[in-house]
């Protein structure tokens, strides 16, 4: 069996930035599952790994647009102290929900905080980075009609 679409994959990986340090491994873990072609991991990646079979490995480079996009300045905005009385905690590293103009949810990260503001971006904190994959895939198997309804991977512990 190959990875194609609506097959639930269970892959290693790890991904270096691209100064070669390790952002994140799923080794000593179990492989991250995913089903291929409903976007559960980001479309570099998913196109990289389109045919491979149980037992291969391969390295991907991933550019920003193929993963988690380019890196927006004006997505980083100063917020009065004033806005930011009613969070516990304010920290730079913080997550928080915000709002835009038409109610839609999204969620900024505290970057810098200052005497009278706090400095936030909305960027993915991976945003303009070319991100550099080790992959294995250890096990595919046919998705489950509910899988392929839902988009995402159901398992013993964990199905919704
Ligand atoms: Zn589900």
């Amino acid at each position: 069996m190959n990875v194609q679409k609506d097959k639930v994959v269970e892959m290693h990986y790890t991904l270096k930035d691209d100064s070669g340090e390790v952002i994140d491994s799923s080794i000593g873990n179990e492989p991250m599952p995913f089903i291929q072609g409903h976007g559960n991991i980001i479309p570099g990646l998913e196109k990289a790994l389109e045919g491979m079979k149980v037992g291969e490995s391969c390295d991907v480079s991933v550019k920003p647009e193929d993963a988690y996009g380019v890196h927006y300045p004006d997505a980083i905005q100063d917020v009065p102290m004033e806005a930011m009385k009613a969070v516990e905690n304010l920290k730079v590293g913080m997550e928080l929900q915000s709002k835009d103009n038409q109610g839609n949810a999204f969620i900024v990260r505290v970057t810098e905080i200052k005497d009278d503001s706090v400095k936030v971006d909305a960027n993915h904190p991976l945003a303009g980075e070319t991100l550099h994959f080790n992959v294995s895939i250890e096990n595919i198997r046919e998705a489950s009609k509910d899988e392929l309804e839902h988009g995402h991977v159901h398992s013993a512990s964990c199905s919704h």
